[in-house]
């Protein structure tokens, strides 16, 4: 079953007074459980579709529907808890600079408000530990190496159990053998969680040893989608 369906959705973005098409209309189903990767060239569309997703960006028109949810008729406190469902990591890890590893990954659990400052400790080691990061988190991302700062990354977007994991441009700032580590743990999680990843990269290489299905983007357009052995068949 479908865990993201986009129904004809699209974007243009309003630039100098003209309606520029980033996102032609599209259909997509994402299944649940997979680890879903979008390619194509800088430009594409690839992050406009990605931020769709969790409504970063609202679409110009379609349907949107994430975890039997309608995204788009959301309104603030829906929106709210819907994100929570939905973690996020970026290229360039977007940690707080002056809070601590624990307090990074502890952060969106202190602004849901839900839970106890000893529960949220708890959670916040187990976190911690599952990506590997046990002697480090009393430390300042500035102490850390870029693997080190995505694994905080990582840790944080886990921290409200969501079912979806949107990844842009992950390992993009890694260097390949760094990038083969946390590649390694973002399928391990997609395996024992059972969570949902999406992840956009510019190498085919990332796609190849992660990625279950695949959509190719160019210009606005999904010029391609389907199982990765399918898709990028060689003769
Ligand atoms: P880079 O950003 O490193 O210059 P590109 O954006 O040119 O790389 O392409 C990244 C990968 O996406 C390439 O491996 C290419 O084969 C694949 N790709 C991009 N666009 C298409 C397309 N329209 N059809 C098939 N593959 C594509
Ligand atoms: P990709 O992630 O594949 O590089 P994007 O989704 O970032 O592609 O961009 C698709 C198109 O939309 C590009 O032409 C880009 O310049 C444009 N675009 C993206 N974000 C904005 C924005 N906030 N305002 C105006 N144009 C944008």
């Amino acid at each position: 079953i479908p865990v993201i369906k986009f129904h004809q959705v699209h974007k243009a973005y309003k630039t100098e007074g003209r309606m520029i098409p980033a996102l032609q209309p599209c259909d997509l189903e994402i299944p649940a459980g997979q680890i879903y990767g979008l390619i194509g060239h800088s430009g594409a569309g690839k992050s406009t579709l990605l931020r769709l997703i969790n409504r970063l960006e609202e679409p110009s028109g379609g349907r949107i529907e994430v975890a039997g949810q309608e995204v788009t008729s959301l309104q603030a406190e829906g929106l709210r808890a819907f994100r929570r469902q939905v973690g996020m990591i970026f290229q360039h890890f977007n940690l707080l600079s002056s809070k601590t590893v624990a307090e990074n990954v502890a952060m969106p659990l202190k602004l849901a408000g839900q839970m106890s400052s000893s529960a949220i400790a708890d959670k916040v080691a187990s976190l911690i530990k599952r990506v590997g990061l046990e002697e480090h988190a009393n430390k300042y991302p500035a102490q850390l190496s870029g693997g080190q700062k995505q694994r905080v990354g990582i840790a944080r977007a886990l921290s409200t159990d969501p079912k979806i994991l949107l990844c842009d441009e992950a390992t993009s700032a890694l260097d390949p053998q760094t990038t083969g580590q946390v590649l390694q743990l973002l399928a391990e999680i997609n395996r024992d969680l059972g969570l949902t990843l999406v992840l956009i990269t510019h190498e085919m290489d990332v796609i190849r040893r992660i990625c279950d299905q695949v959509a190719v983007l160019d210009a606005g357009f999904i010029v391609e989608q389907g199982p990765v052995a399918e898709v990028f068949l060689h003769p």
